[in-house]
């Protein structure tokens, strides 16, 4: 499969290391044949919302035709969302994760006012770090499906961003290497992949096939990588639709081509694939 769209880049208005300005972007994805694509932004907390206004403002400045204003929204906790609505925790542009109480009720810090306000056109929803469980392969994966299962129920997310994918920098810190689920994914119940993807298709929601935090991730398991298009394959015979994203925070150094090719492995084909009206 021949990839036209991406729609999840960072541009260096991004809380983390991203570095490209709008009209690299815009080079980018013209060198590979991209022809749609979207910047989205992360937007952990309301503290990153300068980071969006600011992200907003030099799209405008830069808009042509096939380039679209998104964003990415982390699931994080109402505890969160308090604290820092108390003024506490100023400095955490990546989220607070530590210090809260466990199987909490979870958030997105933004509302459908804000994001019309800011011109955004799709939500992209991420799991990014546990919400104060244990380091446990049992804990995560259940924390994580609750997180995954959040975002495929909510009225604002367009797109549930990475499902599984897990920050490989947790490794050794918190967690062996390959834990909790890269040494055979099979450790997560079907289960939850059934209820995952019946919420996604009754929701109307889109699933992400991540480029370069999952599909081409340099320290993920071939035999992760392998599972994770079977498991795509199954999200397909469900009935689930799917968006691509390189999650590129820099200038592209993909390889789209063997992207494109683990894609068709899943059976996926362009009448699969989601686009911005
Ligand atoms: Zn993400
Ligand atoms: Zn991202």
């Amino acid at each position: 499969m021949k990839i036209e769209t991406d729609w999840h880049i960072h541009s260096h208005n991004s809380c983390d290391a991203a570095s490209m300005k709008m009209p690299e972007i815009i080079e980018a994805c013209r060198k590979m044949g991209i022809v749609k694509f979207g910047v989205t932004d992360h937007f952990n907390t309301r503290i990153n919302m300068p980071d969006i206004i600011a992200s907003r403002k030099e799209y405008l400045e830069n808009r042509i035709d096939g380039f679209h204003f998104g964003i990415e929204v982390s699931c994080v906790s109402k505890w969160e969302i308090e604290q820092i609505g108390k003024g506490l925790y100023q400095d955490a542009v990546y989220g607070i994760r530590e210090g809260g109480p466990a199987w909490c009720e979870l958030a997105i810090d933004i509302t459908a006012e804000q994001l019309e306000t800011l011109g955004v056109e799709y939500v992209i929803g991420g799991t990014h770090w546990p919400l104060y469980v244990e380091w446990k392969t049992k804990a995560l994966i259940m924390d994580y499906h609750r997180q995954n299962m959040f975002l495929a129920n909510h009225p604002l997310i367009t797109i549930v961003a990475h499902p599984w994918w897990f920050h490989a920098k947790y490794w050794g810190k918190y967690v062996d290497k390959y834990q909790p689920w890269f040494e055979d994914f099979r450790v997560i119940p079907s289960s939850m992949h059934d209820e995952f993807a019946d919420a996604v298709v009754k929701n109307n929601k889109i699933v992400e096939i991540n480029l370069h935090a999952i599909l081409l991730h340099p320290a993920y398991p071939e035999k992760f990588k392998m599972q994770y298009i079977e498991y795509l394959a199954f999200l397909k015979s469900k009935g689930t639709r799917f968006a691509i994203g390189s999650d590129s925070h820099q200038p592209y150094n993909l390889d789209f081509e063997k992207a494109g090719q683990m894609i068709e492995k899943a059976g996926i084909k362009q009448q699969d694939l989601w686009s911005v009206d």
